[in-house]
């Protein structure tokens, strides 16, 4: 059935939503597709549920093309299973968590794999069930911390979720094949700019797992890529490339000299320069020094553990890489009390002589990997006013080991080639990400192999953000008048404005549209008799079908106006070919 404006459930706005940070955000609400139910809470109004049912159409069309069979899970979860994989203490304040009646502990499933797990647990125990791969498109719940950018970012969000079974490792990457192939033709089909990147694989060290980032300037995810091999990574993910140990041999001894009021990198190398030149005359640079820097991690049981990380001055820790690192504990600040409790440390001039577990504050120190062996710095002297110089890593001090968390920069070296890697922002649209026996062993999902031996079965889990990718899209289709959908996206094929009061114009209308609908052509209907052609016109732009037909004054020469909405241009055509024209117009012959 046609949509007519003159009963649609819609009402569109002249007005940005107030908390609207982004376009996507500002024009789905403008335009009448969602509406905000409570923070990161939206509810889908009839335009935005027709361009999310035709995301999970796409989605759904390709997860059955590689043999993937569809499911439903509750969204409402015993905690059982999520207590035996640890998650229920890991995920932290991230899940919400309620009671029933007797005091039984439930989730809102913020993802399934125990679920899944469980699932092919109870109903199959053979190889030959294998390989298995099972979805569902479902509603997730996370209490985000940041809900952001209407449905980017919400706490609850339309998720297609899958998960593949094999025996073994071998399985288990044909299987992830499957997907990568079928998540490229879901993106491809959707219509997006998009990047895969290598992507964290967290506790499973060495497995795959890769990212489909939609390119996007005001993405959350930074990632970086070598123009020259084609390496890309989420920077969450990059393996900084270690350089060789240097030999000792004929390095000076360390000294330690009095910096008064050096409290910051800048204060210090300009000190330095003053007063402790250097012998080969070059000018000490902030990449001379080593910075400490003490945050405190609060893991997801509330112990609360101080951790210090080593870097050269001249970068940054990365928020995003140091939190990537230490999930699932949270990073905070480590405070004025917390150096209190702490009285071996000289905030401003921390040093390795009392930073690690086996030195006097007993503080986790983990090293950038560029610190090795042979490098000398000027580094803090664990005194009030004082550093120590050409403190060799190695051979005056060691760590606890190394840690992924200084930033990556454009410029730097391609951990693949050498070359020099740039970096750009995008939104994750997808992941997909090979998780091994974590799960299966966790939850005891083993079947019996060829020789009738129980054999621990191993898995992907792949995602793909529904209801994000509505608003990646409308991010990516935009103007300043409104959105511009991709025709396969768009809540209707075409939108017709019959303009005026005139009985003539409206029975043509009605009549278009019913020979459209006759061929399997969706139409929005404005048959509104007391909106002037202006609202008319400027609700069609906002609402973003991507063909607007005009039923106008025209009509009486015969002849109805088609229109692009995304370059704009317009043509007349004869009203007795105006369902072909359309048609041809539409890319329907
Ligand atoms: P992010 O890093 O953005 O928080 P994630 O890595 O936690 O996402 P996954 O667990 O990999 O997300 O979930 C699979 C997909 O679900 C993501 O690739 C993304 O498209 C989507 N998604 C995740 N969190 C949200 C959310 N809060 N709102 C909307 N979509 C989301
Ligand atoms: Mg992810």
């Amino acid at each position: 059935m046609a949509m007519r404006l003159s009963s649609l459930f819609l009402r569109t706005l002249r007005e940005d939503p107030a908390d609207a940070e982004v376009p996507s955000h500002r024009l789905l609400v403008r335009a009448g597709y969602i509406r905000r139910t409570s923070p990161g809470i939206y509810t889908w109004l009839p335009l935005g549920l027709r361009v999310l049912r035709n995301v999970e159409r796409i989605v759904r069309e390709e997860m059955d093309g590689i043999g993937a069979q569809e499911i439903l899970f509750p969204a409402l979860l015993p905690r059982e299973p999520y207590d035996a994989s640890g998650r229920w203490t890991d995920y932290g304040d991230n899940i919400f968590r309620l009671q029933d009646r007797k005091g039984n502990d439930y989730l809102l499933g913020p993802t399934h794999e125990e679920m899944f797990t469980l699932a092919v647990k109870d109903m199959f125990s053979s190889y030959k069930d294998l390989p298995l791969a099972l979805y569902q498109i479902q509603i997730k719940y996370r209490d985000e911390a940041r809900p952001r950018a209407g449905i980017l970012r919400g706490r609850e969000f339309v998720m297609k979720d899958s998960y593949s079974f094999d025996i073994d490792d071998a399985g288990l990457d044909v299987s992830y094949q499957a997907h990568r192939d079928a998540y490229v033709r879901i993106f491809d089909r959707l219509g997006f700019d998009y990047v895969i990147v290598q992507a964290m694989s967290g506790a499973m060290g060495g497995s795959r797992s890769e990212e489909f980032l939609a390119t996007a300037v005001n993405g959350e995810d930074t990632y970086v890529h070598c123009p020259n091999c084609g390496y890309a990574a989420n920077v969450e993910a990059v393996q900084v490339p270690t350089p060789e140990p240097i030999p000792y041999s004929g390095l000076p001894a360390a000294h330690v000299e009095d910096t008064p009021d050096t409290p910051t990198i800048d204060t210090l190398v300009a000190s330095a320069n003053a007063h402790h030149p250097r012998a080969d005359g070059r000018a000490w640079t902030a990449a001379d020094t080593l910075k400490n820097v003490i945050v405190m991690l609060v893991h997801p049981d509330g112990t609360r553990e101080p951790l210090a990380i080593g870097l050269a001055g001249d970068r940054e820790v990365d928020e995003k890489r140091l939190g990537a690192q230490v999930e699932p504990a949270r990073v905070e600040a480590f405070e004025e009390k917390d150096f209190a409790a702490h009285p071996s440390l000289a905030k401003g001039y921390l040093g390795p002589g009392v930073l690690g577990s086996e030195r006097p504050s007993g503080i986790r120190y983990l090293l950038d990997p560029r610190v090795v062996p042979g490098t000398a710095w000027i580094t803090g002297a664990d005194e009030h006013g004082r550093h120590v110089f050409d403190l060799v890593a190695g051979r005056d001090f060691t760590a606890d080991g190394t840690i992924e968390a200084a930033e990556v920069r454009d410029g730097d070296a391609c951990p693949s080639c050498g070359s020099a890697l740039e970096s750009a922002r995008g939104i994750e649209m997808g992941h997909i990400f090979q998780l091994g026996r974590k799960y299966a062993e966790a939850l005891g999902l083993q079947v019996l192999d060829e020789q009738g031996k129980l054999k621990t079965v191993t898995m992907g889990s792949y995602g793909v953000g529904c209801s994000r990718a509505v608003a990646c899209i409308a991010e990516g289709n935009h103007d300043e008048s409104g959105l511009i959908w991709p025709r396969n996206i768009s809540p209707a094929d075409v939108h017709v404005v019959a303009t005026g009061k005139d009985e003539e114009v409206h029975a043509f209308a009605e009549e278009l549209t019913g020979a459209l609908e006759a061929v399997g052509v969706g139409v929005i209907l404005d048959d509104r008799r007391a909106a002037s052609p202006g609202v008319k016109f400027k609700d069609a732009e906002l609402i973003g079908v991507p063909t607007i037909v005009v039923v106008g004054r025209g009509l009486a020469d015969g002849t109805i106006e088609i229109k692009d909405r995304r370059s704009g241009e317009r043509r007349e055509v004869r009203t007795d070919s105006a369902v072909s024209e359309i048609l041809a117009e539409i890319g329907r012959t």
